[in-house]
């Protein structure tokens, strides 16, 4: 058998993503990636990066000048605002919710950085109060937070807590991968100096390209770092302790440069990712930021609705819950890992487990982007609710789809 032959042409199965991410990607992103490849510096190569910088701020809700993409998953993102940002033996402050709040802490410390957090139990979220006195108390130099963390399905109120970072003179982070598109983000209005994100949540395409953007204070920071590395020590810039940032392939301040007008040579922009972003962009804002944050939170509330009608329970403080993505508390006597694969081998759904606290106590359902629709919502109950049955969990059988119709139609009703 020739090598071709054991090793056939890619032919993924069909299956439905109700998981926490990565779901199926909107097929417009799919057909703008197949596009032919063009070079790097091409003028329609240089005019799309512009457009997407365009596009972002949109999406972003932003003036920033620097909004644009850093090549990599989500994480590459995180990583190139906290290398870029953060100075070897910087205070920082990480209010840890879950999972993604002990990355950032991690992330921080090989930045050399002196960090602080504050945790609540998985399944809570801070006050605007906790996180005030915390910086009272650390006078940290920025703030970094997860908006949305998936691992408990929990998303921080963000709205005041730029007032205060700016009350102490703080920057202020967040990792908007999990929330953006799904639940509000205004990163001017909230004073955010820094967002970072990904498309394979509720932006609807793959993972692999991470939308940024920079605040003109954050942006400036980052540039006096880049003019040290290149030997420009400038006049006004009394603060000594500025270093090289580490990372060449995360320098935003060399990313800002191949962005920005200069287009000064850096790594060669992934194209075909930066067609797949362009086309996120343009189909939220073709919907509008409100509307499809409205569209998350009615397939989020018909998921709910229909977990609690076949006599689930939902995890955590609903009040502080992502539109998103639901956590499901695994009822006693059934096998969590038993359920997802049923669901995956006979229905072809694919939905979450959990991580470290919460491993086997919870499944992880997201109704996200593409998949943000009422047949997807409805199919997944269905099955759930048939899979659980064979599996002797006795529910009212077709309560969960009646609860799901029931939400459609409150909504349909003015
Ligand atoms: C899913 C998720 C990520 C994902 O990061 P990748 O590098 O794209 O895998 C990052 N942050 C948060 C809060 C997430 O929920």
């Amino acid at each position: 058998m020739s090598d071709t032959q054991l090793y056939p042409q890619i032919n993924p199965p069909h299956r439905l993503l109700m998981g926490p991410g990565p779901i199926n990607a909107d097929p417009r992103v799919l057909r703008a990636m197949s596009s032919q490849l063009i070079g790097q510096y091409d003028p329609v190569m240089t005019g799309y990066m512009n457009e997407v910088m365009a596009l972002y701020r949109g999406v972003f809700r932003t003036q920033n000048q620097w909004t644009m993409l850093v090549d990599g998953t989500s994480r590459a993102g995180i990583e190139a605002v906290l290398v870029s940002a953060i100075r070897p033996g910087d205070k920082v402050l990480v209010p840890v919710f879950g999972r993604f709040g002990h990355l950032l802490c991690e992330i921080a410390r090989r930045c050399h950085a002196e960090v602080h957090t504050i945790e609540v139990p998985w399944g809570e979220v801070f006050t605007p109060d906790q996180i005030e006195d915390a910086i009272r108390q650390v006078k940290p130099r920025l703030l970094l937070t997860v908006q949305g963390d998936t691992s408990t399905t929990m998303l921080q109120p963000l709205e005041e807590l730029g007032a205060i970072c700016r009350r102490h003179g703080v920057l202020f982070y967040t990792d908007a991968t999990a929330s953006l598109g799904g639940n509000p983000l205004q990163a001017d209005e909230w004073g955010l100096d820094a967002v970072s994100a990904g498309l394979q949540k509720c932006l609807g395409g793959p993972s692999g390209s991470s939308p940024v953007t920079l605040s003109p204070e954050m942006a400036s920071v980052i540039s006096k770092r880049r003019c040290i590395e290149q030997g420009i020590r400038s006049a006004s810039h009394e603060d000594g302790d500025d270093e090289m940032i580490w990372s060449n392939y995360f320098d935003l301040g060399m990313i800002m440069d191949y962005w920005g007008p200069e287009r000064l040579n850096h790594h060669t922009e992934a194209t075909s990712m930066l067609f797949a972003a362009r086309e996120c962009a343009r189909i939220m804002l073709e919907e509008g930021m409100d509307n499809i944050i409205a569209r998350h939170a009615l397939h989020g509330r018909a998921m709910v609705a229909g977990i609690q009608g076949m006599g689930l329970s939902v995890f955590g403080d609903i009040a502080n819950k992502m539109n998103n993505v639901m956590g499901v508390v695994i009822p006693e006597n059934v096998h969590g890992e038993a359920v997802r694969k049923t669901l995956l081998e006979d229905f072809h759904i694919e939905i979450g487990t959990s991580f470290g606290p919460l491993q086997g106590k919870i499944w992880r359902i997201g109704t996200m982007g593409y998949n943000a629709r009422k047949d997807c919502v409805l199919q997944t109950l269905a099955a759930l609710e048939a899979v659980l049955n064979r599996q002797g969990f006795r529910t009212t059988q077709g309560a969960a789809m009646q609860a799901a119709w029931d939400i459609y139609d409150a909504e349909a009703r003015p």
